[in-house]
């Protein structure tokens, strides 16, 4: 007498188990079934997007050469994701790259080699209109891609921004010097040693103003805003840059080289 409730509560309270296991199973069912259709019209639609950006990426990269690795280097485009790799690449292929000086139209003079051992120069010409003052020597074809697009990215721009003005003179310290780094008996040759990296003291612009690395370089003027941004975009277009910012050795000039060891050391 006494079992027979607690029987039937055992009962009641099975058939509550029972069908709390089925409504969590159903719903559990339900829901899976949903979300097992959503993932799968999300794969088909992701599939879609990724589809129509590849489609549409490589229309734009088609349309945009300076994005892509595989399109000729021109001088005349403007500056993309691929550009610094492309001219990077040109440190080992002199034909190359003055294959591509011709193609964006910059006048210069192959002259021959010069030199042997350590201050061998295989790779000389001379740019034909670059405003480098006071001479235009010998350089490899690599500093002569740099210098140029320095030139049309960085220094131009740069004038007609904080003077209005354009840039005149690029005045360099130097080219070709058969030397060791800073210099030394011993050590490492210097990027100098090849005609591969030029220092550049200062500009002087259309309308007289002359800037200097060693006089300008600090401050808050538009001659060291000048100064600095110009830097900033050397490292863009040369292996090394070194500024005053590097050490002492350069508190009046900007060393700029293509050493083919590395990319973008930027001081
Ligand atoms: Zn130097």
């Amino acid at each position: 007498m006494a079992r027979q409730p607690s029987a039937r509560r055992a009962d009641h309270s099975q058939v509550a188990r029972l069908s709390l296991t089925m409504a969590k199973k159903d719903r559990t069912f339900h829901i899976s079934k949903r979300v097992g259709r959503f993932t799968g019209d999300r794969r088909v639609l992701s599939l879609l997007v990724l589809a129509a950006l590849f489609v549409a990426g490589r229309a734009y990269v088609a349309e945009h050469p300076e994005h892509n690795p595989a399109a000729p280097l021109n001088l005349d485009d403007p500056k993309g994701w691929a550009t610094q790799t492309k001219i990077m690449a040109l440190r080992d292929d002199i034909p190359e790259c003055r294959v591509v000086l011709e193609r964006s139209a910059v006048a210069f003079t192959a002259l021959d080699p010069a030199g042997e051992g350590d201050c061998a120069r295989p790779d000389r010409l001379r740019l034909g209109d670059y405003p480098l003052s006071p001479s235009r020597p010998p350089m490899t074809c690599p500093v002569a891609v740099g210098l140029e697009l320095w030139q049309r990215d960085t220094l131009e721009p740069l004038a007609q921004e904080i003077f209005g003005s354009e840039i005149a003179e690029v005045e360099h310290i130097g080219v070709f010097a058969c030397r060791r780094l800073y210099g030394r008996g011993s050590g490492p040759f210097s990027e100098h040693a090849t005609g591969n990296a030029i220092d550049i003291a200062g500009f002087r612009l259309g309308d007289g103003t002359r800037i200097s690395v060693l006089g300008d370089w600090d401050g808050e003027d538009d001659k060291a805003r000048f100064l600095r941004a110009a830097r900033d975009g050397a490292c863009d277009a040369f292996a090394t840059t070194l500024s005053p910012d590097y050490n002492e050795a350069h508190r009046d000039h900007f060393h700029l080289d293509m050493n083919s060891r590395w990319s973008s050391v930027c001081r």
